[in-house]
């Protein structure tokens, strides 16, 4: 096989994690053919290639040019990262306009004369090119990115319909009503009960699951979201992020969901950290996202 990655606008996370990889990533390159990856070939320009591996999302035009050549030279084309499969952290830049991010990030004073002009909004990268299969997380869980590969270089990409990070959440429960809502600053959760039912804002109901719910589960912190909306989320529009988990802190708290509200200081930050250049957009496609989610576990499933 021939694989590719590239990086369009992004931090680089999702490609350290397949630099990560190690003896897999040795191993994969002495029986497959790495033509294009930055960090590790020495090659300009990305040729005809079996995978690409896209990470990042379309800020520029040249973002745009770079996924329009990674479509047009590979077979399949694979969103890698929340960024590139739903706009990730980087969609937050949604509530402002292009001068107003300038200014904030260079100043007032700063010229901008040159700079290369931005999208007026962000969109997942599947608004801009076809999408073969999508391994979303902030950045990709690692044995997740490695057991992807594994199974896409036999030759057949995975599909499965994407449940919640609760269902693979490893607590119990704990009698209602609690304190709430709160945030681990504001008081140590109790470990292994849900954070939710603590009152804490986890996100996991309304996540899609594939990390193995390792903050709540393993961490002892609610889930914030990373590995993007579940499936419920991005086809129905009663499963809003921001309704769904007032709706939930609601019967955890006992408050009413006024209260609630009033007691988030940043709902946009809180409820769509990683997703908010995606529902309105993804809720007008009747087929809804691309059945091919990735999970680890797949392989045996099957
Ligand atoms: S998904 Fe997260 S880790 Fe990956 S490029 Fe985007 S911000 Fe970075
Ligand atoms: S801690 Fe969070 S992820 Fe775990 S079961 Fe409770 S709500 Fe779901
Ligand atoms: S538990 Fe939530 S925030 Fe943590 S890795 Fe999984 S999806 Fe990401």
């Amino acid at each position: 096989m021939r694989l590719a990655i590239i990086s369009l606008s992004s931090c680089l996370g999702c490609q350290m994690v397949f630099l990560s990889l190690e003896d897999y990533l040795l191993s994969l390159m002495s029986e497959n053919s790495v033509s294009f990856a930055p960090f590790i070939v020495d090659q300009k320009k990305l040729t005809e290639v079996d995978i690409v591996l896209v990470e990042g999302t379309v800020r520029n035009g040249e973002d745009f040019r770079k996924a329009k050549e990674a479509r047009e030279k590979a077979e399949q084309l694979i969103a890698l990262g929340t960024c590139a499969c739903h706009g990730g952290v980087q969609g937050l830049a949604n509530m402002f306009s292009e001068k107003k991010l300038m200014r904030r990030r260079f100043g007032d004073g700063a010229s901008f004369e040159g700079a290369p002009q931005g999208v007026m909004r962000l969109y997942p990268l599947d608004s801009y090119v076809r999408v073969d299969a999508y391994l979303p997380g902030c950045p990709t869980p690692r044995e997740l990115l490695k057991s992807f590969l594994e199974f896409a270089l036999s030759g057949t990409l995975p599909s499965r319909q994407g449940a919640s990070v609760c269902a693979e959440c490893q607590v119990s429960g704990i009698p209602l009503p609690q304190p709430g809502p709160r945030r681990t600053t504001d008081a140590i959760p109790v470990a292994g009960k849900c954070l939710l039912e603590q009152g804490y804002i986890c996100m996991g109901p309304l996540t899609r699951d594939g990390c193995g719910a390792k903050c709540p589960s393993e961490l002892g912190v609610p889930c914030s979201g990373c590995r993007g909306p579940s499936d419920a989320v991005l086809m129905y529009p009663t499963q809003d992020p921001k309704l769904e988990s007032v709706r939930r802190l609601v019967r955890a708290t006992e408050r009413n969901a006024r209260d609630v509200l009033g007691a988030i200081s940043d709902p946009a930050h809180t409820f769509y950290k990683y997703c908010l250049a995606e529902p309105i957009l993804r809720r007008r496609r009747p087929a809804g996202t691309s059945p091919y989610l990735y999970r680890l576990g797949e392989r045996e499933e099957r």
